[in-house]
């Protein structure tokens, strides 16, 4: 078991990657095009997420309910608004709309308003620069591989002027 393992690893190791490109190129060309159609039904998580955190919010606030309804209340405000984020994600991903990029936007917008987050941020962050280097950890901004990493990002001023630029944030760096 262990041979085989490492004779696994080993075979990975050997591997030569190919630009993403190539396969996206292979993947696509093996499955149905149905998969790739955009899926407008879930347009509707946004009214029904919508109405759920409105009439959360509302009867919280006029506080009628048994003590032990509020944090179940809240968790599902709470889902609500996560629940948004993911339908903003494949929304601004083109997985629900293609093409229309101001419906696009507007909705992107309310999906992500909760966060105080643009939808031309979240494409630049997310789309363009998180997906093109993910889990790359010096260009990927959502990777933060280490601790000392971390700190050094949000304590740049304890650092040398090197370890700053290393540990900056990884949109804007570039090696
Ligand atoms: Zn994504």
């Amino acid at each position: 078991m262990l041979s085989s393992l490492g004779t696994a690893r080993t075979l990975n190791l050997d591997m030569e990657l190919q630009p993403a490109s190539v396969y996206v190129k292979e993947l696509r060309a093996g499955l149905p095009s149905k998969v790739f159609a955009p899926a407008h039904s879930r347009l509707w998580w946004i009214p029904v997420h919508l109405a759920l955190i409105t009439t959360g919010i509302l009867v919280l606030a006029a506080g009628v309910l048994p003590w032990i309804a509020v944090p179940l209340v809240s968790l599902v405000i709470g889902a609500s608004f996560a629940g948004l984020t993911f339908v903003g994600h494949e929304l601004l991903h083109g997985g629900i709309i293609r093409g229309h990029s101001r419906l696009r936007s507007v909705l992107g917008w309310i999906c992500f308003a909760p966060f105080n987050l643009s939808p031309r941020l979240w494409i630049a962050w997310h789309n363009r620069t998180h997906h093109a280097h993910t889990n790359d950890p010096v260009n990927d901004p959502d990777m933060y591989p280490t601790r000392a990493r971390y700190d050094e990002a949000v304590e740049p001023s304890s650092r040398s002027t090197t370890s700053r630029s290393a540990a900056g944030a990884g949109a804007a760096h570039s090696v």
